[in-house]
């Protein structure tokens, strides 16, 4: 049987071949293996800076210094380190941390454990657009509030924040931006001093690098301080510890540089083949868009299909790999949390898929979606 045709590109891309050809050398005996942090000898220095060639590559693509770049295992953990680290470095100036209902779990979990510390936190609700409100927020912000977290897109919806307005609620009353920006990097602009972020999280796997790497933006002017939450070698200027790992690092520097020359073009053929998805599905009744499209990247499509189990839709189409809600909670029956957090009735939540396409999408493969679509959404309200 032919692999499935992958369709959930907001989960996880793969890894571009360029990318991968570029990790394996920094790998093996006759690579540029050793450690980053060995200053006493050749291969160690190499390795160094093969690392910083790939801070640099990161920071270029956000308009950053790449002294601004610490190195995390992923933007989970860039996202814990952002909330964590900030709250507790600054919580003599304040307690109050501003959020949204609809973050990443990585955002939300984070922001519940500081609950759980004693820090409080103001939850903003989303428009039916999936979109974070400006005056809502400056509704939200307190004396004491220190840091607002705010995500650029949504992994669910593709919905786009509005981060320049947002911003400049959030430095009006003092207080630090952090952004939540995985899926944002290739799919949109997003130049730190243009938009007025402080902190800003970042992952390999979801720009055609590895998983397993990604990076946390800080800003050095004015200084954001952050607290470590790993402790070690005092690596990444004391703010994260560990070993760095060349080739996940290297391959993230190279998933950012081909996003620098590639995402016009990237974004253009995902607007194409969305419009194409959308047409094709468009005389099939009773599908609704979750993804409001004139404010969202164009490459994720959440669509709820009238009388149709999300979860039988998606064992019916054995030939195209997508996902129910997000990922992160397709393992449970619950609706997903941010179809609720913008209004989506349960039992329309539950009819719900997210489709995603990228880089290596064709025509031919939207087509054999749809037809696969038409086939098993007939099949099962018959
Ligand atoms: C994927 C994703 C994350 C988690 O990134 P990892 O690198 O897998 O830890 C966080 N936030 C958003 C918006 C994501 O899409």
């Amino acid at each position: 049987m032919n692999a499935p045709i992958y369709l959930d590109y907001a989960a996880t891309t793969p890894v571009d071949p360029r990318v991968a050809e570029a990790m394996s050398r920094h790998l093996t005996l006759d690579g540029i293996f050793a450690n980053p942090a060995s200053r006493s000898h050749m291969p160690g220095w190499q390795a160094e800076q093969a690392v910083e060639g790939a801070r640099r590559q990161v920071a270029d693509i956000i308009g950053a210094d790449p002294r601004e770049i610490v190195w995390t295992s992923g933007a989970t953990e860039a996202d814990n380190l952002a909330l964590i680290g900030f709250m507790r470095a600054n919580r003599a100036r304040g307690r109050h941390l501003v959020t949204s209902t609809i973050e990443h779990k990585a955002v939300v979990d984070t922001a519940s454990a500081l609950e759980a510390e004693g820090f409080e936190v103001t939850w903003l609700t989303p428009g039916s657009d999936g979109r974070i409100s400006p005056s809502r927020l400056a509704e939200a912000m307190r004396e004491d509030t220190v840091l607002v977290s705010l995500m650029a897109v949504n992994n669910e919806l593709g919905a786009i924040n509005d981060l320049a307005a947002l911003s400049a609620v959030v430095h009006a009353r003092g207080a630090a931006f952090h952004v939540d920006a995985a899926q944002g990097v290739g799919r949109i602009p997003l130049n730190v001093d243009d938009l007025g972020i402080d902190l800003m999280s970042l992952s390999g796997h979801k720009v055609y690098g590895p998983k397993g790497v990604g990076a946390l933006y800080v800003r050095r002017s004015p200084d954001i301080r952050i607290e470590a939450l790993i402790h070690g070698g005092g690596h990444e200027r004391g703010m994260r510890s560990g070993t760095l790992p060349t080739h996940q690092i290297v391959g993230m520097g190279e998933a950012c540089a081909l996003a620098a020359t590639e995402a016009a073009a990237d974004q253009a053929r995902a607007s194409a083949l969305a419009g194409r998805f959308l047409d094709g599905l468009d005389d099939i009744e009773g599908i609704h868009r979750n993804t409001d499209v004139a404010v969202a990247v164009p490459n994720i499509i959440n669509l709820a299909f009238d009388g149709v189990d999300g979860e039988s839709l998606l064992m019916a189409l054995r030939n195209i790999a997508v996902s129910t809600g997000s990922a992160c909670n397709s393992a449970s029956v619950e609706p997903s949390y941010v179809l609720r957090g913008i209004g989506v009735p349960r039992s329309r939540a539950l009819t719900a898929l997210r489709f995603s396409l990228g880089r290596f999408t064709s025509e031919a493969d939207i087509d054999t979606a749809v037809a696969e679509i038409r086939h098993a959404v007939t099949a099962l309200r018959r």
